[in-house]
């Protein structure tokens, strides 16, 4: 068993959920069995609570786990299905021992941070190395070293290092290197500052990664070397990605594998990249391209719908089409420069959301979607939203919504699921996670999954009321993909439009280079179609 401890200094959102994933890519690709996990200073007890404007999206795990984003990194990078295990936040871990405690666990002992907490932690993480047999189990610290948050998580990984020995337990130390003046010079002042910093808690970092505009310069990589400790080649530089898909290969040629597999005494076998670079390729280099229209709410924080753009990314690829975005917040709908977006789309996607801004406004964008036969994908939310539009617009029921939005509506189109009716907290109470579905066949669904069984994560309260289902589908909106029981309305056609699917589930949470969200790719290449239709 073999860990990697990844953290990062100077400041936040320096990619390190992008590292980390890469360095796991980079192992994997020599054969070993490598998993993620992430480790999160918060007290929420998970992500399912916190806000995408501050936090990017809530990614959602089979077991129904609701996660940092990061977790949706690893899945797409090391190709492998996590668990809710794979996410320690400092509510789960004071959670945990609280209750023992309250269960007599610790009977006549005090109860403190040293060692009942740091033990926590470390079971937490070991628990997570054994049961999925991994060779090598990256660990990812969320936050900047010197936060006080992550204080009994740094104590508990230098514990660690120590019990299980130096070439078992690795520390990756992530900085920025930023550059200066009217000389450009690269500054390696504030990963010394960082580097002192983890040192002061005892730990000396393995290798450090340095971020930065362009490729460290030699003279700034001896620097860190000299200062900081370690040999010139633990010393990487990580310079700005066209593609996060890059970063694998910016690690590989620097030697950061072979070094990694030396200090862990690991056999190192030949680099198994080839698939990954044929898909790199392909991102890089595509023949065509096709505008997708995002209308959403948190429209200046990319992250918030990050799983979306990474299956257009994956469904490109298969298509050689680069998917680029036009983003609109829903609320400036009525503006008229959004106007000009709509006309300038190939393809709308309207993504999951929750609460009624900007939901007037992904109605209109639906509408124009439908009437003007530009292909169309309605997640959750968006999904919902079909069916409101469809159902005020086609049936003529002009004040249908969901009960979401308007509790008294004459026409409750979405409704609250039965299960969901005395449900009055909010953390990890939605219907969540994988769930099967059955898929039509012959459908459109049907000839992208070519299954007709297909399992997908969900995170959603409402559903489509039942009362209105014949209604919906008599005027042409059919409801091709159920759950198991026949129950919940999971996906809808309109039948003689192009491309004008809806799903309840969220598909984009599955998709893995070369491996695309079927629907995505459904959407992308529908789209390429709508756009050489146009251009002739
Ligand atoms: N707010 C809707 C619901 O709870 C949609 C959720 C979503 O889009 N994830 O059902």
């Amino acid at each position: 068993m073999k860990v990697i401890v990844v953290s990062g200094g100077v400041l936040s959102g320096l990619g390190k959920g992008i590292t980390s994933s890469s360095i796991g890519r980079v192992l994997k690709a020599r054969g070993f069995k490598v998993t993620a996990m992430k480790i999160d200073p918060y007290l929420n007890f998970d992500a399912g609570t916190l806000n995408p404007f501050e936090h990017g999206e809530v990614f959602v795990l089979d077991d129904g786990g609701e996660a940092d984003l990061d977790l949706g990194n690893y899945e797409r990078f090391l190709d492998v299905n996590l668990t809710s295990d794979h996410v320690v936040t400092t509510g789960k871990v004071y959670g945990s021992v609280i209750e023992k405690e309250r269960n007599g666990n610790f009977l006549g002992k005090t109860v403190q941070i040293i060692p009942h907490i740091t033990n926590e932690i470390k079971s937490m993480i070991s628990n997570v190395a054994i049961k999925t047999g991994a060779d090598v189990t990256i660990v990812e610290l969320g936050g900047t070293v010197g936060d006080i948050e992550s204080m009994p998580f740094l104590e508990a990984m230098r514990q660690m290092r120590s019990e299980m020995g130096h070439d078992n337990f690795l520390f990756v130390h992530i900085t920025l290197v930023p550059t200066l003046g009217t000389l450009q010079e690269q500054k390696t002042k504030p990963t010394q500052h960082s580097v002192k910093e983890l040192r002061s808690v005892g730990i000396q970092p393995d290798v450090i990664v340095a971020r930065c505009e362009r490729p460290l310069d030699e003279g700034a990589k001896k620097k860190i070397a000299l200062f900081c400790d370690v040999p010139l080649q633990a010393v990487i530089s990580a310079p700005d990605a066209k593609s996060i898909y890059q970063v694998p290969i910016f690690l590989e040629e620097q030697g950061l594998t072979d070094y990694l597999l030396t200090k862990m005494n690991m056999k190192s076998k030949p680099d198994g990249l080839a698939d990954w670079k044929k898909f790199l390729n392909k991102v890089m280099n595509p023949k065509h391209e096709v505008k997708i229209l995002l209308v959403g709410k948190y429209m200046d924080q990319r992250d918030s719908y990050m799983s979306h753009y990474e299956a257009f990314t994956h469904a490109g690829a298969e298509l050689d089409t680069r998917a680029k975005f036009l983003r609109m917040e829903a609320e400036d709908i009525e503006k008229e420069n959004c106007r000009g977006l709509l006309e300038e789309a190939d393809g709308i996607l309207i993504p999951g959301g929750f609460g009624s801004r900007g939901t007037e406004g992904k109605v209109e964008a639906i509408k124009y979607a439908r009437e003007n036969k530009v292909p169309f994908l309605g997640v959750c939310l968006g999904f919902q939203l079909a069916n409101v539009e469809f159902a005020r617009n086609v049936l003529g029921m002009g004040d249908a919504n969901s009960t979401e939005f308007d509790p008294h509506t004459a026409h409750p189109v979405v409704d609250l699921l039965p299960e969901q009716k005395n449900v009055t907290k909010k953390g990890a109470t939605m219907r969540l996670g994988a769930q099967q579905i059955l898929v039509e066949k012959g459908s459109v669904a049907w000839q992208l999954y070519r299954e007709s069984e297909i399992m997908e994560r969900h995170r959603h309260r409402y559903e489509i009321n039942p009362h209105y289902i014949d209604m919906i589908q008599e005027k042409g909106l059919k409801f091709t993909g159920k759950s198991a029981d026949g129950k919940r309305m999971e996906i809808a056609e309109l039948q003689g439009h192009p491309f004008f699917v809806g799903s309840q589930f969220h598909p984009e949470f599955k998709s893995r280079p070369g491996r695309p969200a079927p629907l995505h790719y459904g959407l992308v290449r529908a789209a390429l179609e709508f756009s050489q239709k146009r251009k002739k």
